[in-house]
């Protein structure tokens, strides 16, 4: 039986990371996440650069490299209080900016205090926005049905014990949960909570675990959507892999890698 449940290498489990804001503790966290091999993306607001507590419109090339960057708005407003010519704005614009700063494609977002309408949904859509993270936790490792409305696991206060239940039980039935684990929170919290040896502590008792993808949320989007769109004959013998992405499943519990293009026969 086939079943879509790898990351790349056959890997059971995810873990991405996201954080908002682009104070200039972003500094201090990606080089943590740097020592510890993790993946972050980073949610940044275009009219604050430069400001005297935030990152440098500059530095967003080498201080972001091997991480994503991804849009917060434009100038973080609370986007459900605007109409949707005022949301557009914020969001198309936030992107506009973000590409020209940074030379990349920026692809995703989370929206300011977590609050977005319906007005939000299709500003998102108008700005080509893949992927719209939630400020809620769902305390669980479930991939998102509807990326648009992308719910994280656990704020990175809530990390330790979600981490706790990750290694010691969910690990052991990875189907069951969906197995991507999401922490998000904000840089500048760690300096206020004076607590960066949390930050440690996260990255620390995730990097020993070998069952694991470290990826950005826009990685893990464009695997997860190349992995939903895998052509399956009905008697679950030839798979098509249409996207470019190669995309990992099993059979019978072994991983199974089907490259971007391919067809398999099994
Ligand atoms: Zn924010």
């Amino acid at each position: 039986m086939i079943k879509p449940d790898r990351y790349p290498n056959g890997k059971h489990f995810a873990v991405t990371f996201s954080y908002d804001d682009g104070d200039k503790a972003d500094r201090r966290l990606v080089d943590i996440f740097n020592n510890y091999g993790m993946k972050a993306t980073f949610n940044l607001i275009p009219s604050r650069f430069d400001g005297e507590t935030v990152v440098s419109s500059g530095e967003l090339r080498s201080l972001y490299d091997g991480h994503e960057i991804a849009c917060h708005s434009y100038s973080h407003p609370h986007l459900a209080r605007l109409p949707l010519t005022g949301q557009s704005r914020e969001i198309a614009l936030g992107r506009l900016s973000l590409e020209r700063l940074s030379g990349r494609l920026v692809r995703g977002m989370a929206t300011p205090y977590g609050e977005k309408n319906d007005d939000t949904l299709v500003a998102m859509k108008a700005a080509g926005m893949a992927y719209c993270r939630n400020a809620g936790v769902s305390g669980g490792l479930s991939v998102p049905a509807d990326f648009l409305d992308w719910m994280p696991s656990c704020h990175h206060t809530g990390a330790p014990a979600v981490i706790e239940k990750f290694r010691n039980e969910w690990i052991h039935q990875p189907w069951q949960y969906g197995g991507l684990l999401f922490i998000w929170g904000h840089s500048f919290e760690f300096d206020r909570a004076d607590n960066w040896e949390l930050a440690e502590q996260i990255c620390s008792s995730l990097a020993g675990i070998d069952d694991v993808w470290f990826a950005t949320n826009i990685e893990i989007y464009d695997y997860i959507t190349a992995q939903r769109s895998l052509v399956i004959s009905c008697d679950g013998d030839v798979i098509f892999n249409p996207s470019a992405v190669d995309v990992w499943v099993s059979q019978n519990g072994s991983p199974i890698c089907i490259k971007g293009g391919d067809t398999i026969r099994l």
